[in-house]
């Protein structure tokens, strides 16, 4: 049943002695105190819209699963992972098969709360494509979503949550036109990107951006690319004058760096990868959704030659 070397049947077992000793009832709904609503998010996206829905609202705590640079795809939880998902009310997932280890921890950890799978509503890309959130209205529609999952399990807060959702959305649509305009500025045919493994269809449908290919061509970040495909990505690149590759932060850059090398265009890695998978630790500039959106739009018009307009004031 499980395909590599993995924890889980282990942390499973210590998990049900832990259960055992300190929560007969198995976690769940049934845990805490009248009010108390325990919310267990695991992207980190998924995770920053969950708490800018939940704001500074009492009586509701958000712990994130996934942290940053880390793979979404692929994820060992840990003991206190499982912990927190047995006792959680809500589980808010990205969904569209993006978690692929999700199961096995439900499981494992005896969650029996309710999910709310931030993908409801979305049109989804040929493929199964999970990396909805690249795509801003998109991650306006998932906070949507969240915004109602948290209020059916906790009615009484539904005006909290919808005020919240309702500001951050009108962040987003800020954000929205700031890509969306800076973006038009540049001439159609140059707008082209290539980033290390296929998280960016969403952006570039959405911002009428070319996406010549990526370097591991799946959505698997965990996938190698055979060395025809890194000939046709180089010789793709040659014939659309696409002017820098780009690696993502919660990937190696290795792969990114040759290709750039056999193309003879620069490479963007380290401080200036992209975030794709994972947004960025506390301090760094993709520690929000925001702001790993900012820092990606402005490296890639760099990359075409274009200087960003100034980022509205209530976005920094
Ligand atoms: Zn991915």
């Amino acid at each position: 049943m499980l395909r590599k070397p993995f924890v889980l049947p282990a942390l499973a077992a210590a998990f049900v002695l832990i259960l055992a000793g300190c929560a007969p009832f198995g976690g769940g709904a049934e845990s805490g105190a009248a009010g108390d609503l325990k919310v267990v998010a695991t992207t980190t996206q998924v995770g920053d819209f969950t708490r800018r829905v939940v704001g500074d609202t009492a009586g509701v705590s958000v712990t994130q699963l996934i942290q940053p640079n880390q793979s979404a795809h692929s994820y060992d939880p840990s003991v206190a992972d499982l912990t927190a998902l047995g006792e959680a009310d809500v589980l808010v997932i990205n969904g569209v098969g993006l978690e692929e280890w999700l199961t096995d921890a439900i499981s494992a950890s005896g969650f029996d709360g309710a999910t709310i799978s931030a993908d409801t509503g979305i049109d989804i890309l040929e493929g199964g494509n999970p990396h909805i959130w690249t795509d801003v209205s998109n991650a306006e529609a998932m906070t949507r979503t969240i915004a109602a999952g948290l209020s059916d399990a906790q009615p009484n807060l539904a005006a909290d949550f919808e005020a919240n959702a309702a500001a951050y959305s009108g962040k987003l649509a800020e954000l929205a036109d700031w890509i969306t305009s800076n973006v038009d500025a540049v001439p159609a045919d140059q707008r082209l990107l290539v980033s290390n493994h296929d998280a960016f269809s969403y952006f570039t449908a959405a911002y009428d951006i070319t996406y010549v290919g990526s370097i591991i061509p799946s959505f698997d970040d965990n996938a190698e690319p055979s060395a025809a495909k890194i000939d046709k990505l180089v010789a793709d690149i040659k014939a659309t004058g696409v002017k820098a590759v780009f690696s993502e932060a919660s990937i190696s850059p290795k792969a990114a760096d040759t290709i750039a090398r056999e193309a003879g265009v620069a490479v963007y890695s380290g401080q200036d990868a992209l975030y794709s998978d994972s947004l960025g630790a506390k301090g760094s500039d993709g520690a929000t959704y925001i702001g790993a959106q900012v820092h990606n739009v402005t490296l890639i018009l760099e990359s075409w030659g274009a200087t960003p307009t100034a980022v509205p004031a209530d976005l920094r």
